[in-house]
């Protein structure tokens, strides 16, 4: 469970996050959407501890993350999986190579190493792909690789920024297969930042809209869907078929 209470951030004195606050339950999919600058990145951001937040609080499963420091801040970091926005796979290093990457920082002797490294193959569909490299991967399958990374250390979080933005649709319902497999197998609670209301209609149980660093809507997909309420959200709406 991710409880987000007040949150604010801002940079250079423009405001990022004005007073965000939501709640993720557990082993629920959350979609972030709103307009460009809305504050999406910055609150997956402060979430996945790469921001510091102003003011505010964030709790998994009841404790407040934000003031972490040193060995905690660390421990409270591999509790949460990014998967980050864009090609975020080393080139250099084979599909099982990177994902195998968080497992070797976090001092995990080599096999149990590939142990693991199979078992997260499997689980997003690409085992005979292990040995190549990202440039030898399609877009879809390089997300595949980089969300089975992000699950490597068996975060209870997992935090994707817009992980299907230059994928097709069929690629992208690929993608969303395997975040929805995290969720169910896994237990994982799961935060999606987009832009396409397809994919939250898709894989979310809830969705939050941020407008301007607050949060304009947050509930249940379906009703939004059916009765949006802001005017954000109703501009959303009119993209899905
Ligand atoms: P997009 O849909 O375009 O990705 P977003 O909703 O993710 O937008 P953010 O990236 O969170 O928006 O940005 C929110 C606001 O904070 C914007 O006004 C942005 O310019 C500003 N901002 C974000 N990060 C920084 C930074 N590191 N330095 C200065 N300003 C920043
Ligand atoms: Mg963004």
């Amino acid at each position: 469970m991710i409880t987000v209470e007040n949150l604010t951030k801002s940079f250079q004195g423009v405001s990022a996050l004005n007073g965000v606050t939501l709640d993720v339950e557990a082993g629920t999919v959350l979609g972030v959407v709103g307009p460009s600058g809305a504050g999406k990145s910055t609150l997956a951001r402060c979430v996945a501890l790469l921001e510091r937040p102003d003011s505010g609080a964030i709790r998994v499963d009841g404790t407040d993350i934000t003031s972490l420091d040193g060995s905690a801040l660390r421990a409270a970091r591999r509790q949460i999986g990014v998967v980050p926005q864009g090609d975020s796979l080393l080139r250099q290093r084979t599909a099982a190579g990177n994902i195998a990457l968080p497992l070797e920082s976090a001092g995990v002797p080599g096999p149990q190493r590939r142990t693991r490294v199979g078992e997260l193959l499997d689980l997003v569909g690409l085992t005979d792909k292990a040995a190549s490299y990202p440039d030898q991967l399609s877009g879809g399958q390089r997300q595949r690789i980089a969300v089975a990374r992000a699950l490597a250390a068996n975060p209870s979080v997992l935090l994707a920024d817009e992980p299907t933005s230059a994928l097709d649709p069929e690629t992208t319902g690929s993608v969303l297969t395997v975040l929805d497999r995290a969720r169910a197998e896994l237990g994982v609670t799961v935060l999606i930042v987009t832009h396409d209301m397809g994919v939250v209609r898709k894989i979310c149980d809830d969705v939050a809209v941020l407008e301007q660093g607050r949060v304009v809507e947050h509930g249940k997909v379906l009703d939004l869907v059916n009765n949006p309420i802001s005017r954000t959200s109703s501009a959303l709406l009119p993209a899905v078929d």
